[in-house]
């Protein structure tokens, strides 16, 4: 618990939400400011400021239950397509410090937009380099 930590607050009860699934460990609710209707995020109770500080087991738990709300998803708005979005740091758009993940139904023409403009690396050894690197670290 995080005492300046607004999903901290959730989780307690201090501050209201629209909660849809709770175990000991994770906890489903509404987004406050949708980007469209159903938009849940999933977050582990304990506070975790991004993906990589989250342990294991927890990841497994949240994606499970972000498995089971999409499906719910589906069969309420009786859509196909669904999102899953996680930002971790300032830059990345995170807005509150303890991680979560969001789960956005999409629609025809939504208008919800992820977009980014194209890089191109600089040439074949610097993909390479890049990649050797990663793997390396895997
Ligand atoms: P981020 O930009 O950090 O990935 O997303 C944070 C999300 O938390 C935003 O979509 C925002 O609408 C949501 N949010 C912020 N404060 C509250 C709150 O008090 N209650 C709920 N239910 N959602 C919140
Ligand atoms: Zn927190």
């Amino acid at each position: 618990m995080k005492n300046d930590c607004v999903f901290c607050k959730i989780v307690t009860g201090d501050i209201p939400a629209v909660k849809i699934y709770e175990s000991s460990e994770i906890l489903a609710f509404f987004d406050i400011f949708p980007a469209n209707k159903g938009h849940c995020l999933v977050i582990p109770k304990d506070h975790y400021k991004s993906i990589d500080l989250i342990p294991d087991n927890l990841i497994a738990s949240i994606f499970c239950l972000a498995k089971k709300i999409v499906k719910i998803q589906k069969k309420i708005f009786n859509i196909s397509d669904v999102n899953l979005l996680q930002n971790n740091g300032r830059e990345a758009g995170q807005t509150v410090f303890h991680a979560h993940l969001h789960i956005i139904p999409r629609f025809k023409n939504d208008k919800v937009n992820f977009s980014w403009k194209e890089r191109a690396y600089e040439n074949e050894s610097e993909i390479l380099m890049l990649a050797n690197k990663m793997k390396e670290g895997l």
